[in-house]
């Protein structure tokens, strides 16, 4: 089990991680999100000894995760780190850089292990090319399978798709978790892209400058998003004064996503349809209501300046209502 106990961590004066707390079982998959300069990449090199915590304490088991002060070289060896920055060698061969740390005592299993690696990355085309000639998109996938070549425990993984096309992410993705999966390696991931992660973690944590904001699944987060901060990692959202969606004379806004709002005949929404913008399987449609901009998805594309009316389920109104943080303040994007 990985356990993080109360911990807190400052670069300089200010601190840049507070009162952290979490744990997770072995074999796990964590997601670390929250926009850039939340904290994510700096948790994850605590979690892999980088540095000294001011407060608390990391355990991998019964084995304290400790900094440079007590540990000169970081990182134990049942842990891998892939950082954003991958330091690979660049004069020799895919094949090589995955198979320096494994064993040349039989070398028909060595490459053996280095054949099932390149195939999780998918680089069988690139196996025997050096990698300076790669894409930054091979290189990250390069990093990725040296990472687990000597198979760690802990696997880390900061941005670990960042600089690979879309056309390869989701293959590469499946076929790397449900690897990780199969042999029962814990994994922690820091991401802001939700592709990367909501279909494979099993729980997630949100930092907001430096704080933990929620730590739940994927999908209970998505759907009792307590913030706007949360929301918009998942989708693009709407919100609505509680006011205009209940009798409630309570003050907040409620969360609605895009897919929850339908038209209707009649309705108390009234708006008018300003834009409606192609997105493959749906139009979004931008509607001005009370002023302000409300976004749902059409089957159809709808007219400019037409006047509609609009509905949102009344179960969700409710669960949203019931969830509501009023005290968080955050504004994003729509
Ligand atoms: P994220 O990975 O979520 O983008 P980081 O962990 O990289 O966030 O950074 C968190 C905060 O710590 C940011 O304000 C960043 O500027 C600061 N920071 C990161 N690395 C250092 C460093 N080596 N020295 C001083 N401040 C740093
Ligand atoms: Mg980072």
């Amino acid at each position: 089990m990985l356990k993080v106990n109360n911990i807190y961590f400052s670069y300089n004066r200010a601190l840049t991680l507070k009162n952290i707390d979490f744990s997770i079982a072995k074999g796990e998959c964590l997601a670390i999100a929250g926009e850039s300069g939340s904290g994510k990449s700096t948790l994850l090199k605590l979690l892999y000894g980088e540095y000294d915590l001011n407060r608390g304490f990391i355990f991998w088991n019964k084995h304290q995760i400790l900094g440079p002060e007590y540990n000169l070289i970081p990182g134990p060896d049942y842990m891998k780190y892939v950082s954003q920055e991958f330091d690979l060698m660049p004069f020799t061969s895919v094949e090589n850089n995955i198979g320096k740390f494994l064993s040349n005592e039989d070398l028909n299993e060595k490459q053996r292990r280095i054949d099932e690696l390149v195939a999780i990355v998918e680089l069988q085309e690139v196996a025997k090319t050096k990698v300076k000639y790669l894409s930054g998109g091979q290189k990250q996938r390069v990093a990725l399978a040296r990472a687990l070549a000597k198979e760690p425990e802990i696997l880390l993984l900061d941005e670990p798709f960042s600089h690979i096309d879309n056309l390869k992410k989701q293959s590469l993705r499946r076929s790397l978790y449900s690897y990780l999966k199969q042999q029962n390696i814990t994994c922690v991931v820091a991401t802001h892209d939700k592709h990367d992660i909501v279909s494979f973690a099993d729980s997630m944590l949100f930092l907001y400058q430096g704080e933990a904001i929620a730590f739940d699944s994927p999908k209970h987060l998505y759907e009792h998003p307590k913030n706007s901060l949360i929301a918009s990692f998942f989708d693009e959202f709407n919100e609505f004064k509680i006011s205009e969606v209940t009798d409630s004379k309570k003050f907040g806004v409620v969360i609605i996503y895009p897919h929850e709002i339908e038209l209707a005949q009649s309705s108390n929404f009234k708006a008018v349809v300003k834009q409606s913008f192609f997105n493959g399987d749906h139009f979004l449609v931008n509607v001005s209501f009370n002023n302000r901009n409300v976004y749902f998805k059409h089957t159809k594309s709808l007219k400019s300046g037409q006047q509609i009316c609009f509905k949102i389920d009344e179960n969700i109104i409710k669960k949203r209502a019931s969830i509501l943080e009023d005290s968080f303040e955050f504004h994003s994007s729509i």
